[in-house]
């Protein structure tokens, strides 16, 4: 290799781990802020000493942890009720029974010993504790303790968060948001498998917006969008809530799965679609367009177990029967019934279809 193709392998690769550092601050950068809008975490303070209880309680400021008092035979029945990030006790038997008792999320427990010896310190994180603190600690002992449950507590949180939010994200389409195309590919095959299993049918319709391109044309890319999510809502209220889903699998195509449903009813569903889009024109800022779409129904009376090309399959003759709708005119149903043993063609697998 030349020095000039050294000094191109060498750019790439330092270019590279520029982009990683910078994806990997990007990523600080949002903990960051997350970390940030957070409420300071609830904490339950549960002392048997008054006293002790008492001084706590003055010495604890409210931007550092949001406290609750409870009384030791209350403790658990409270921490079921509502989650708190922390807890702090004097209990050895409390820290025990929070540990061994299921509790939805685990809390930050911070033992206040009555003394900062090692016997005491030890006995609290032996019960299940995670730190310690001495009932008369300094000022400064006192912070650094609670900041430190603060601070796992808000990371625990942020976690969560970010969990819950990249979930969402992978699995709902941000514009209309009904189901994602990546949600469809991977619990479309899902439903399949349950249906072969629980010897159902199972019924698909996909829909495309008839002349979308004029309307963005027309009215613009904008009210375009509007349609679109408009037209999602539309498709999911006219479903059986919480059986019959709805994913986008793309502009202005979308694919409605309907478990459990047999030709006639997923005929009639098709037709109800239809109608919600046809029936009544969609409002947007300063206009109200009509919008209809075409739809392809395909049923499987009976799903066969195991098969891996059945998704593939229905999509297909799905699409064909859309074709059809599209070449008869548009804004109307096409209905297939799939034959038991569907003819096998080229190996091509869901994915492929999709990337159509
Ligand atoms: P047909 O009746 O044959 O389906 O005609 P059509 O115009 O709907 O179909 P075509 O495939 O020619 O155009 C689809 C248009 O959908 C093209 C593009 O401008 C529009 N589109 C795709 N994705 C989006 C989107 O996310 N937002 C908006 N506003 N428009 C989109
Ligand atoms: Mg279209
Ligand atoms: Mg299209």
């Amino acid at each position: 290799m030349s020095s000039g193709g050294h000094t191109t392998v060498i750019k790439r690769v330092l270019e590279r781990r520029v982009h990683e550092l910078e994806a990997r601050e990007d990523t600080t950068a949002t903990v960051a802020v997350m970390l940030r809008v957070l409420p300071p975490p609830h904490a339950l303070l549960v002392i048997r000493a008054a006293d002790t209880r008492k001084q706590l309680e003055q010495r604890i400021h409210k931007e550092m942890l949001d406290v609750a008092l409870c009384e030791e035979h209350e403790a658990i029945d409270n921490l079921r009720k509502k989650f708190r990030a922390v807890v702090m006790t004097d209990s050895l038997p409390l820290i025990r029974r929070i540990r061994t008792q299921k509790l939805p999320r685990d809390p930050f427990i911070l033992y206040i010993a009555p003394f900062d010896n090692p016997e005491e310190i030890e006995s609290g994180l032996l019960a299940g504790a995670d730190d310690h603190l001495a009932r008369n600690a300094t000022e400064p002992t006192l912070k650094a303790r609670l900041g430190t449950a603060r601070r796992i507590a808000e990371l625990e949180e942020v976690l969560r968060i970010a969990l819950i939010e990249n979930r969402e994200l992978s699995t709902t389409d941000e514009l209309t948001r009904v189901a994602s195309r990546r949600f469809f590919g991977k619990h479309f095959p899902r439903e399949i498998d349950r249906a072969a299993r629980c010897r159902r049918p199972l019924s698909l319709i996909l829909c495309d917006i008839d002349f979308f391109k004029h309307v963005n044309d027309t009215l613009g890319h904008a009210c375009g969008d509007e349609i679109l999510k408009q037209f999602g809502a539309r498709l999911q209220e006219s479903l059986r809530r919480g059986v019959d889903w709805v994913a986008r699998l793309g502009g202005e195509e979308f694919v409605v799965i309907l478990p459990e449903t047999n030709y006639d009813q997923a005929l009639d569903a098709a037709r109800r679609l239809r109608a919600c889009i046809a029936d009544s024109p969609f409002q947007v800022p300063g206009k109200t367009v009509e919008i209809t779409a075409s739809f392809g129904m395909c049923n499987l009376q009976q799903v066969p177990f195991g098969d891996r090309k059945t998704a593939d399959h229905m999509l297909r003759i799905a699409d064909a029967a859309l074709y059809r709708s599209k070449h008869a005119g548009r804004n109307r149903v096409t209905a297939t019934l799939m034959p038991m043993n569907p003819v096998r063609r080229d190996g091509s697998d869901i994915d492929s279809m999709l990337s159509r």
